[in-house]
């Protein structure tokens, strides 16, 4: 079911449990700003999530509230990640569902993080 992003950050979401360690996770990448893992439902050859370790639950939220060294160390976390999964050279997709018509299912902020074959027009119908 996808959740209302205008809504208070909640604690108790599967990626706050997930940065706690209270639930086991694929990391690929981990530093001071960012976490990034396999999805556990893969759409794509390669499909990681990688949030940020503070707690936003969107794009909106994350923009409007993280601080300058955050918001740099979470969007250069993404590009590493795309790089060392040697994602430059085919192409990959980044994707950020938000609230419920983005069908975003959990109220912690995660880029998609897509590879591996062409991955066709960007949206379903
Ligand atoms: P979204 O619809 O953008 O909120 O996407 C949520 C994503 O989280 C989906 O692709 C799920 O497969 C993924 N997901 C949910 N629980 C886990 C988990 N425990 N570990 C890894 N990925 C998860």
């Amino acid at each position: 079911m996808p959740i209302d992003a205008t809504l208070p950050y909640d604690d108790q979401n599967i990626f706050a449990k997930i940065l706690r360690g209270e639930i086991p996770n694929k990391t690929v990448y981990e530093d001071e700003w960012a976490l990034a893992f396999h999805d556990i439902n893969p759409q794509a050859p390669l499909h990681v999530l990688v949030i940020p370790k503070g707690g936003y639950v969107s794009w909106d939220d994350f923009s409007a509230r993280a601080g300058a060294e955050e918001i740099a160390g979470f969007v250069r976390a993404v590009g590493h990640v795309a790089r060392e999964a040697g994602l430059t050279g085919p192409g990959y997709r980044l994707l950020t569902n938000v609230g419920l018509n983005g069908h975003q299912e959990v109220p912690h902020l995660h880029v998609h993080l897509f590879g591996g074959r062409p991955l066709g027009p960007m949206l379903a119908r």
